[in-house]
């Protein structure tokens, strides 16, 4: 590990002026930034480490606002939380392990690097971790990689469970930026890699998450989220399924759905939504719906698996959240 700087700054204000200076980086849990170091994926001059600053709360008002800090065990673990917004409380304890859980936080959640094994392995090339090197993974290993979304230049995936629950309630991120406190909508916050792998979300370089606030959102309090790993624990998403299920005399009402493990960001699936809507509640009906959304699918050569895997899990899962 190359040697670094180490500040904590007073407020978030403070820490935000800190980014100016070359090689500055925010460090809140560290559990995915301190391996990334590690591995010599990245080399920060400055570590701001921001676990000092106020955002440890959750406030419930108008829906529910997290800060920025609060352990991923915390959030999950919140009462509010586990009876409004179920599938964000399984979403948490579907990944990583207790102990990571206890120690990392919703902001760094929503930042960490994805698992793509030529992004982590300095040796090999990858658009993400160094543009224009070209990217190994998509003739090499990538059973586990992209089917939605992807481009030419990257087919990782974006590895947070929570985002996908995020996307699933239509969370918005809030933010110190260089000009100031703003908000992003969870669905502008992650992005298509294009020909820009590099960059994971669309927040302004240097900008702090202080924040992420749920909507009022009736639908959630029947929602769930269901993972398919490669093994039972410590493992990242193959598929994951988010769905929250409105059923009136047998048809469907409301549906919200979104996939993770299959695409640079949270997959919100509008088009099989709106197949949905409207429709009848039956394995088959959803079936169909699920088969729109995954006509957009482009697999590599070894993880066409994935699209049974999505439409069987999406399929299960809103046959148990199904009256
Ligand atoms: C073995 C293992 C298994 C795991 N399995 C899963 C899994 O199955 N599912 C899953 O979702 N996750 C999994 N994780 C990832 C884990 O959830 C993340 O490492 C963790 O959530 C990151 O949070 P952190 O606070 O430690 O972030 P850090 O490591 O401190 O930071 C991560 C990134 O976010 C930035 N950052 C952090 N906070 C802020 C902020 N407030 N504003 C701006 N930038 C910020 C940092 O600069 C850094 O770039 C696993 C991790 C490990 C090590």
């Amino acid at each position: 590990m190359r040697p670094f700087e180490y500040e904590r700054p007073g407020d978030g204000h403070g820490a935000v002026a800190t980014m100016h200076r070359p090689g500055a980086v925010f460090l809140a849990g560290g559990t995915n930034l301190v391996d990334l170091m590690k591995l010599g994926v990245t080399s920060p001059e400055l570590l701001v480490d921001i676990t000092g600053l106020p955002y440890h709360g959750i406030e419930t008002r108008d829906g529910v606002r997290i800060g920025a800090l609060v352990s991923n065990t915390g959030l999950a673990r919140d009462d509010t939380i586990r009876r409004d917004y179920p599938v964000v409380s399984e979403a948490i304890l579907a990944g990583a392990s207790g102990q990571l859980r206890n120690r990392a936080t919703v902001g760094g959640n929503l930042l960490q690097r994805t698992r793509c094994r030529y992004f982590q392995d300095v040796t090999k090339a990858c658009n993400k971790r160094s543009p224009g090197s070209g990217c190994d993974a998509r003739d090499g290993e990538h059973h586990d990689l992209a089917i939605l979304g992807a481009s030419p230049q990257c087919v990782a995936t974006n590895p947070s469970d929570l985002a996908v629950a995020l996307s699933m309630v239509d969370a918005s991120v809030h933010y110190l930026g260089p000009h100031g406190p703003a908000a992003i909508s969870v669905h502008d916050l992650f992005r298509r890699p294009g020909d820009r792998p590099d960059l994971d979300t669309n927040l302004p370089p240097g900008s702090l998450i202080t924040a992420v606030v749920l909507p009022e959102c009736p639908i959630a309090a029947r929602s769930r989220y269901r993972k398919v790993r490669d093994r039972a624990s410590f493992a990242f998403a193959a598929g994951s399924v988010a769905a929250a299920l409105d059923v009136r005399d047998g048809i469907v009402h409301d549906v919200r759905l979104a996939w993770g493990g299959v695409a640079h960001l949270p997959w919100r699936a509008w088009a099989a939504e709106r197949a949905l809507r409207h429709g009848p509640a039956t394995p088959e009906h959803f079936a169909r719906a699920a088969e729109e959304e995954l006509a957009f699918a482009k697999p590599l050569r070894d993880n066409a698996y994935k699209i049974p895997l999505l439409r069987n899990l999406t399929v299960e899962l809103l046959r148990e959240l199904t009256p």
